[in-house]
């Protein structure tokens, strides 16, 4: 047996934790950034209680930047940076979704180094530029999805070309992440779905593709477990903080999953989806495309699929999987096709063409390893639905 880890990020987890951000932030200084969305901190207050929290704890200097947006762009990094540096700020905050938390980790680092966010993304003959420096970031999610908070991704989108890239860098983990449940708790019912079967797919692609690490798989396991009994209830009862804290909680380990263990091609192929479709969220592309990728993928690792199903509550046989993934789409209202979400089919060849020229990096650690021509069919099969 053989596995590394290496997780340099402070979890603070608890009810309530939110409210502790600016005791935990003096120690890097008295200049902060705030990086958060448009518009849900403010009205879920949990923005209010963040400021509070650094004035109380004696923060001079306290900027926002609120014009993240779902898909974030390099633009948005590259102008927070801007403020970082004309206002000699000491510390970043990121507030909200994995978007805010995201722009957060690269704004330290596009701040920190020379060029701009681009110059950082990972193409697959790898990035222009390598950042040697960062600033203290800490996160505060009020998803329970990406698990950006514990791990060194940042997934940005470039417009004008149409892309959208991971900056992935062990300088880009956050110095603490503050998990607070309760922060969680004003996603409506869609949004929770949307968040939730982003983790789940972490779990399940960090668990089944090719890379071995034994500890990151048994994060994913007990992610899979706790998702599969408390997504439907966060559902049901959106006030419960069991549920909540669980989902949370389920984000974290399957976050620390892919850090170690990477994804695979649902989320090699949802990438393109989100990059040339912004208003498509990256967890209605994983659940369009998560029953096609499945069938495609289970042969290639039949143990951990069959595993999969088994902790999803069905027989363990590796094909299962397949139902499994669409039965649970189906429990969470999330049985989509590419087609209802808005794809085109006349861009089909193009999204494909993207997955090649971006993300084929990870076809070698895919269950099966893809040829374009497996992409192409899985696109079509995705858009036409199940
Ligand atoms: P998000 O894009 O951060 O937020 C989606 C929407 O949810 C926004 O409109 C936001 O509103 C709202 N929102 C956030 N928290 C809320 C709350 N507590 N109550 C009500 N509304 C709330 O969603 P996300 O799914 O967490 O993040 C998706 C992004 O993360 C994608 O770009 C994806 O590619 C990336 N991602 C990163 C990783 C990683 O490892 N770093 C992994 C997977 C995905 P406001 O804008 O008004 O705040
Ligand atoms: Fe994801």
């Amino acid at each position: 047996m053989n596995f590394e880890f290496y997780l340099p990020v402070e979890v603070l987890f608890g009810t309530g934790y939110a409210d502790k951000v600016g005791e935990v932030g003096k120690r890097f200084g008295y200049r902060v950034l705030v990086v958060t969305g448009r518009k849900s901190t403010k009205e879920n207050r949990t923005l209010e209680r963040v400021l509070n929290s650094l004035t109380r704890n004696g923060a001079e200097e306290v900027l926002i930047y609120d014009k993240v947006e779902t898909n974030p762009t390099d633009k948005m990094v590259n102008e927070a940076s801007k403020l970082v540096v004309e206002h000699r700020i000491d510390y970043i905050v990121g507030l909200g979704g994995g978007s805010s938390l995201d722009v957060a980790k690269a704004v330290s680092i596009v701040s920190s180094n020379e060029g701009y966010a681009w110059d950082y993304v990972n193409y697959p003959e790898g990035p222009r530029l390598i950042p040697f420096l960062n600033r203290p970031v800490i996160c505060i999610p009020t998803t329970a999805g990406t698990g950006s908070e514990v791990n060194r991704y940042s997934v940005l989108s470039n417009t004008l070309r149409k892309e959208k890239l991971v900056l992935s860098h062990s300088l880009n983990y956050p110095k603490v992440a503050i998990i607070d449940p309760t922060t969680t708790v004003s996603m409506d019912r869609r949004l929770t779905a949307i968040t939730g079967i982003d983790a789940l797919m972490h779990a399940l692609e960090s668990l089944t593709n090719k890379l071995s690490n034994i500890l990151a798989e048994e994060l994913a396991v007990k992610a899979i477990t706790l998702i599969k009994k408390y997504l439907p209830i966060a559902l049901e009862e959106p006030e419960n903080l069991e549920a909540r804290s669980y989902m949370s909680y389920s984000a974290m380990l399957a976050g620390i999953a892919i850090d170690r263990k990477r994804v695979a091609l649902i989320h090699g192929m949802e990438h393109p989806v989100s990059a040339h479709y912004p208003n498509i969220t990256h967890g209605e592309g994983l659940a369009g495309l998560a029953v096609a990728v499945t069938e495609f993928n289970y042969k290639g690792n039949k143990d951990k699929y069959s595993l999969f199903a088994e902790l999803m509550g069905y027989k363990p046989q590796p094909h299962m999987a397949v139902k499994a993934v669409e039965d649970f789409l189906e429990k969470v209202g999330m049985r989509v096709s590419l087609k209802n979400l808005g794809v085109e089919e006349e861009k089909i060849e193009r999204l494909t063409e993207d997955v090649y020229m971006l993300s084929r990096g990870l076809f070698s650690i895919n269950p099966v390893e893809p040829t374009q021509e497996d992409i192409f069919k899985l696109y079509e099969k995705a858009y036409a639905g199940f």
